[in-house]
């Protein structure tokens, strides 16, 4: 039986934007190139963005990709001004994005229990991966069209098909017990609390991995997964080839991203993210532990919310039935690629206008914002606020216009009183 329509509610605004500054919107709102460059020591820029590409990328993913091509837009003008172009010592900046394909599939075969253990499977082992990566690659094509701006893409094998990232990991693994429990599973087993640390079935076909690390025994360097099928296999951190078979819960993929991006002799990284993540979870998860925090820089993307001020989230919508209010209104097609692509008129280009005026205007760059206002932004509905009033329209129309209202209001209230002291006059 059909689940029955909620109803929809209507709110009411004035299409005016404030940007009421504090905290970084205050102190970066002339700097904010200039402040990233001045931490940019090598002549290779990175702007680091990753995704998990379990689906279409919907609004949130495009805007926190947007606003990496952005920046690198944005820094690479700004470092390039006044330099010589015959110059060998040319910067170069460019975006990476990196594909979590060891994420867990969403297939719903994807996910066991056998004896009392869960397993999964990764969006690369079951194959998911290769069935999304197509409106990622045009997505990353119109963004380096766009903002002129060169991508390179970065699998997890890829990443770690480096020494120095295998050292990383290395030291990290063997600092499990200081780490812990910041980082472990949730699962907590006889033999104690789990690190956030697996590694798939190696029999071919297979790709069973024990998501909460329920089995994992842990002796030395030596790690002993265990496959409810095909039995236990063990990796062994002296070995590179080893480590590279290790896979992360997020938290871990962070840390161990991060040490790796400062300690880069040739490439200075910036990584952007959602906002999401800013705050209390990366305070606890990755500055308390991360090795050089100084020589870490991590920008955060504007949050794209819902009517409440929530997080718009993709699967939410495919699995939950989510945001019907955005299919009656007409504003789903944000939440695919395809569908902001399809959209009449230039949705995709005004939206990377905007992203580029964030930058811009850095006032404007550190909030959230809601589909409602990115709606308006898409479909080319002029949103007002003081610096994007039109030329021909003065600033004091509307102060005008509110003071009229004001008097109204005060002759309203005077003449009331006049009423109620003639009505009692007559009384
Ligand atoms: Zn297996």
């Amino acid at each position: 039986m059909p689940k029955p329509l909620s109803q929809l509610h209507t709110t009411h605004h004035d299409g005016l934007v404030h940007h009421p500054l504090g905290s970084a919107s205050y102190v970066f709102r002339d700097s904010f190139i200039p402040y990233l460059s001045s931490y940019c020591k090598q002549k290779t820029i990175k702007l680091r963005v990753g995704t998990q590409p379990n689906g279409s990328p919907h609004i949130g993913t495009v805007v926190t990709f947007a606003t990496a091509f952005a920046i690198a837009r944005r820094l690479r003008e700004y470092l390039s001004a006044g330099k010589n172009h015959d110059d060998d010592d040319e910067i170069s900046v460019s975006v990476c994005v990196h594909f979590v394909d060891t994420a867990p599939s969403t297939f719903e075969t994807a996910r066991e229990v056998i004896d009392g253990v869960t397993y999964q499977k990764s969006l690369r082992s079951t194959r998911e991966f290769g069935t999304h990566i197509s409106p990622f690659s045009q997505l990353l094509d119109e963004l380096s069209s766009a903002f002129e701006v060169p991508h390179e893409v970065l699998t997890q094998d890829e990443l770690l098909d480096d020494r120095r990232m295998v050292g990383v990991v290395r030291d990290v693994v063997l600092q499990r017990d200081a780490l812990s429990p910041a980082f472990d599973t949730g699962a907590e087993t006889e033999a104690g609390r789990k690190f956030g640390i697996r590694s798939q079935c190696p029999v071919k076909d297979c790709g069973r991995a024990d998501k909460w690390g329920q089995r994992t025994v842990y002796d030395g360097t030596v790690i002993t997964f265990f496959c409810g099928i095909h039995g236990a296999y063990t990796v062994d951190l002296h070995a590179d080839e080893d480590v590279k078979r290790l896979e992360f819960n997020t938290p871990l993929r962070t840390l161990i991203r991060t040490e790796y991006f400062l300690a880069d002799p040739k490439v200075s990284w910036i990584q952007v993210t959602g906002a999401d993540y800013a705050g209390f979870y990366q305070e606890q998860l990755l500055w308390r532990h991360v090795s050089d925090p100084k020589a870490v820089l991590i920008v955060y993307a504007p949050l794209v919310v819902d009517w409440a001020g929530s997080k718009i989230s993709k699967s939410l919508y495919v699995r939950h039935g989510a945001y019907e209010y955005l299919r009656r209104t007409d504003m789903d097609y944000m939440l695919s690629f395809e569908g902001l692509m399809a959209r009449r008129g230039s949705a995709i280009s005004r939206l990377f206008d905007e992203v580029l005026h964030w930058i811009d205007k850095p006032e404007t760059f550190f909030r959230s914002y809601s589909v409602v206002y990115l709606h308006r932004i898409m479909s080319g509905n002029e949103v007002l606020a003081p610096e994007r009033e039109p030329k021909n329209s003065p600033r004091w129309f509307g102060s005008t216009l509110a003071g009229i209202h004001l008097w109204a209001v005060v002759a309203l209230v005077f003449l009331m009183g006049v009423l109620q002291r003639i009505s009692t006059s007559v009384v």
